[in-house]
């Protein structure tokens, strides 16, 4: 007996029952892996409509880790890492890390960058502090199969992924911002593959070790005992782009604290590093 109708349907070879139902499991063992790659849009006249086309929302997703060579002895050594993903900038944080003379790397959108010209000049002003990476073209997630990734609709394929983060690298180079080496995905989480295709363009990709502010959505002392955790080697992850937020208070106040403890910060370009899931090596 053949446990569906609509497989009849999908079977043209008809044939007895129990080799209708081996046909049909084969279908669905051979569909399953190609299912996100080349799915018609219009069946042949007479067959059932295929579904719409849903988000997939098994796909194993990675978030890699990335610390930088401990300073062992001494100060402890700390990587303050931004994303500036779209909308403004929080000038409390910048104007701490220009005023106290802070080094930091930042992630920055072809989206952000067209609506914050005003501080891509500061952050150009001050080679010596700010290292400014790829955070990719439109914020989003850089994730090859259809799927949501905290309700945001990732890239969904190889070639969308590859845009992402071309699009990024093209809008910081028209605006004067030099060659990206690091890409950080909207989300930082990916699929494996997508991490080797990443790493296929020429980048490196920038896990982190400590969430300062949660998507900047934490309170602000929240955020300070986030920062106040970070240990010799950490890289701390943090937003520059919701100066509405009470997270960007708690990322200022804490920037001075572990400045207060005599941490020393670094860029990611100035400094060996490790990433787990094949993200920097
Ligand atoms: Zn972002």
């Amino acid at each position: 007996m053949c446990p569906s109708a609509r497989f009849h349907l999908l079977d043209p070879l008809g044939g007895c029952p129990m080799n209708r139902f081996l046909l049909t499991s084969a279908f669905l063992v051979a569909a399953v892996p190609v299912a996100f790659a080349a799915q018609p849009t219009q069946q042949p006249a007479g067959w059932p409509e295929l579904p719409p086309k849903a988000p997939v929302s098994n796909v194993k997703l990675v978030e890699p880790h990335l610390h930088v060579n401990r300073a062992g002895k001494g100060a402890p050594r700390i990587a303050l890492t931004f994303d500036a993903c779209m909308g403004k900038t929080d000038p409390r944080i910048l104007s701490t890390l220009v005023d106290q003379h802070i080094p930091a790397t930042i992630f920055v959108t072809a989206r952000w960058l067209r609506t914050n010209p005003d501080s891509l000049a500061v952050f150009l002003a001050h080679p010596d502090l700010f290292e400014l990476e790829n955070h990719g073209q439109n914020h989003i997630p850089a994730v090859d199969v259809p799927t949501k990734v905290y309700g945001i609709a990732a890239a969904g394929s190889p070639q969308a992924v590859a845009q992402e983060v071309k699009g990024g690298a093209d809008a910081m180079i028209a605006a004067g911002i030099q060659q990206p080496r690091w890409f950080r995905g909207a989300t930082a989480k990916y699929t494996p593959a997508a991490i080797m295709q990443i790493r296929g363009m020429g980048y490196r990709v920038a896990g982190y070790s400590v969430n300062g502010d949660s998507g900047s959505l934490l309170p602000a002392k929240m955020v300070e005992k986030q920062y106040a955790s970070a240990k010799d080697g950490d890289v701390i992850i943090s937003h520059i782009n919701q100066p509405t937020h009470a997270a960007g208070e708690g990322v200022a106040a804490s920037i001075l604290a572990l400045k207060a403890k005599g941490v020393q910060f670094v860029r990611l370009q100035d400094i060996p590093e490790k990433g787990d899931d094949g993200t920097t090596n």
